[in-house]
């Protein structure tokens, strides 16, 4: 069979750390109740698994509370609660040229609520100036909502320095993590976080529909579901206590489960060591597509200020039909278009063709970065 090089990790991460698989595997055969629901065996087995997932979360990025830590579907449903959940009509919100389309779409249903949204411009390659973002604060202003690292750029913000700015004008900061946590080291406390949304499986290595919001006890949040929590069933109204208070309905145990062992794999591979090792290969990947003629990549081009994220067009070629036969004739997977994203590309100048986007992870290897260079080099020339 062909051999398959996966090369997207930024849309979600493939494989899966092994005790990944085992983990499920397990919570589904062996535990099988509902956490929070009824006191029998399987069912208090079943709040372990939910229990120790919101512990090791908390561990990595130093959340002293780990009930804090709301579970959801992604970081999709963690931004949809910060935003929505915070803001009220007559608010003002900071936020970035370079945001996700999960942030930008309930900013925008915000907007028709009377919430009033200013875009902070970044820099060709995505950076946005905490100066910026400092000028553009206002008696009225709440909230700031940015993005971490961009999805299109791989583009690295200054978060702790906005934190610094937000904490100094009595404004709350929610972070879109979704490309960093697992990837990037965040400490809530030193990074001056008071609302993290991350993804469960990109770089925390969980399954797909897995994701969670730090709220940090500064913060009101409504809550933007409703439903049974397990407990205080009495009461026609959700618990104020968290984390019930933003987890109405059935937890995704199993996916929770697999997310809990993503996050142990980290903690015993060490940060360090992964980043290290994707900024290699980001570097590695970075300097062979410059080296080919006509090929243009967006963003830093420094795995010192990215993730592992890197787009590149070829001059005079469809990032579309570079995506189809990067996949059919050499079976690499890399995303094409916008990204979710269509700010980020008319931040970068991408806007509407958008990029091919490669997105190395923990589990590629140095010569798959060679045999990509190769490949693209090939359809370069064609
Ligand atoms: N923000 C960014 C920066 C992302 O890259 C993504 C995933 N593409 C999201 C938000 C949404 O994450 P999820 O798919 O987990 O809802």
């Amino acid at each position: 069979m062909e051999k398959l090089i996966y090369f997207d990790n930024a849309a979600t991460t493939f494989p899966k750390p092994e005790e990944v698989y085992r983990r499920v595997d397990h919570v589904l055969r062996n535990v099988g109740g509902n956490p929070g629901r009824s006191g029998h065996r399987m069912a208090l087995s079943a709040n372990r698994v939910i229990l120790d997932a919101r512990d090791s979360v908390a561990g990595l990025l130093n959340i002293e509370d780990s009930s804090r830590v709301v579970f959801t579907s992604g970081a999709t449903e963690a931004l949809n609660l910060g935003i929505k959940g915070f803001l009220r009509p007559g608010d003002h919100v900071i936020t970035s040229g370079m945001e996700h389309n999960a942030v930008v779409r309930p900013l925008r249903a915000m907007e028709r609520k009377g919430v009033q949204v200013t875009k902070v411009k970044c820099s060709p390659e995505g950076f946005l100036d905490p100066g910026d973002i400092k000028k553009a604060i206002r008696r009225d202003t709440r909230l700031i909502v940015i993005i971490h690292a961009s999805n299109v750029t791989g583009t690295i913000n200054p978060v702790k320095e906005i934190g610094e700015i937000a904490r100094e004008r009595g404004v709350k900061l929610l972070v879109d993590a979704a490309q960093t946590a697992g990837a990037l080291p965040i400490d809530v406390v030193r990074d001056n976080i008071d609302m993290l949304a991350c993804a469960g499986h990109k770089s925390l290595f969980g399954l797909q529909g897995t994701g969670f919001l730090y709220i940090s006890p500064d913060i009101q949040l409504e809550p933007i579901k409703e439903g049974g929590t397990g407990g205080a069933s009495d009461m026609d109204e959700v618990p104020e206590t968290l984390p019930e208070r933003f987890e109405a309905g059935t937890m995704n145990t199993p996916g929770i489960g697999g997310l809990g062992a993503g996050v142990e794999f980290i903690l015993r591979e060490g940060l360090e060591k992964i980043r290290s090792h994707e900024a290699g290969l980001t570097d590695r990947l970075i300097r062979g597509l410059l080296n080919i003629e006509k090929v243009i990549v967006y963003g830093p081009r420094d795995s010192g200020r990215q993730v592992g994220v890197v787009s590149f067009n070829i001059n005079g070629k469809d990032p579309s039909d570079v995506g189809f036969i990067l996949d059919s004739s050499f079976g690499i997977m890399a995303r094409v278009g916008l990204h979710c994203a269509p700010d980020a590309h008319k931040t970068v100048g991408t806007f509407p063709h958008g990029t091919v986007r490669l997105s190395p992870g923990y589990f590629n290897t140095v010569e798959e970065m060679d045999v990509v260079v190769d490949a693209v080099n090939k359809i370069a020339s064609l």
